[in-house]
């Protein structure tokens, strides 16, 4: 059986993507599933969360139809692997729009025994809903959604929604969403419980039944080049990305 590529993906920034792609890809990884997380932000925040840096090959090549055995390196966690971005990638994005098929590139690069290897592949999207989150959308079997527990979290929700069935039936009938996680949760606040009732009765049993938490330790960690469960496994946050990771499993 091929790999479950999951593409994380909201067109707002600062949601938790890249913390949410790094932590579910260790989590799996440690769990036994092979992982590759495939940077597609020119801002390569998964690239140096994961204590590596794009010096020669990069996702950019993975769209220029390198193979991808040859642009995959190990990354600060065993038993995950990356395909580092670079901000180069940026101007691609640009160039992808304007060729014919351009929005396939990512799903021909990762189709058939190209990501044989692998239990998961993580797709650590942009923030923008643009050529590259089209490209990760048409190559994924699942999408799952991030989105801050904060008063205007539901804004925009149903549009990307609404954007994600168009590139299923236009480019992708496998594509399912795998699920909205609420992050950032500050347990104590009353907007917080609020944003997340909001959201359950909005889109019920599409919500994870887990949500992350604001722990200063799931922002430190990319600091240091690793996953939350390298850099203090006992934190709430590396807690609950072992149970969002299970829950994936489950939905994916
Ligand atoms: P995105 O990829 O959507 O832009 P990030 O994952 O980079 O979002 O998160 C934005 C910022 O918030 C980063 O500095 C990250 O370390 C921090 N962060 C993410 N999730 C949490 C959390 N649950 N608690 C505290 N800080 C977080
Ligand atoms: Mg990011």
């Amino acid at each position: 059986m091929g790999a479950r590529i999951v593409a994380v993906a909201n067109q707002k920034g600062g949601v938790g993507k890249t913390t949410t792609a790094i932590n579910l890809a260790a989590c799996l990884a440690e769990a036994g599933e092979h992982c590759l997380l495939v940077d597609l932000d020119p801002q390569a925040n998964a690239t140096s969360g994961l204590g590596r840096r794009a010096n020669g090959h990069s996702t950019l090549d993975l769209l220029d139809g390198v193979p991808l055995p040859e642009l995959t390196i190990p990354s600060s966690f065993a038993n995950l692997d990356l395909v580092p971005a670079k901000p180069e990638l940026a101007a691609t994005s640009v160039q992808l729009s304007a060729l014919e098929g351009g929005e396939r590139y990512l799903s021909d690069a990762l189709a058939g025994d190209a990501t044989g290897g692998y239990g998961f592949v993580f797709l650590d999207c942009p923030p923008a809903f643009g050529p590259l989150t089209v490209n990760a959308l048409a190559a994924a079997d699942r999408v799952l959604v991030p989105v801050q527990a904060e008063y205007y979290a539901l804004e925009g929700l149903s549009q990307l929604l609404g954007s994600i069935d168009l590139v299923k039936r236009r480019l992708n009938p496998r594509l399912g969403v795998a699920g909205i996680l609420l992050t950032m949760v500050d347990g104590r606040t009353r907007l917080a419980a609020e944003v997340e009732a909001e959201l359950r009765s909005h889109f019920g049993e599409l919500v994870f039944s887990t949500t992350v938490p604001r722990s200063i330790r799931l922002a430190e960690a990319p600091s240091h080049g690793v996953p939350a469960i390298a850099y203090d496994r006992r934190s709430a946050g590396a807690e609950a990305y072992w149970k969002v990771a299970m829950e994936l499993v489950e939905r994916a």
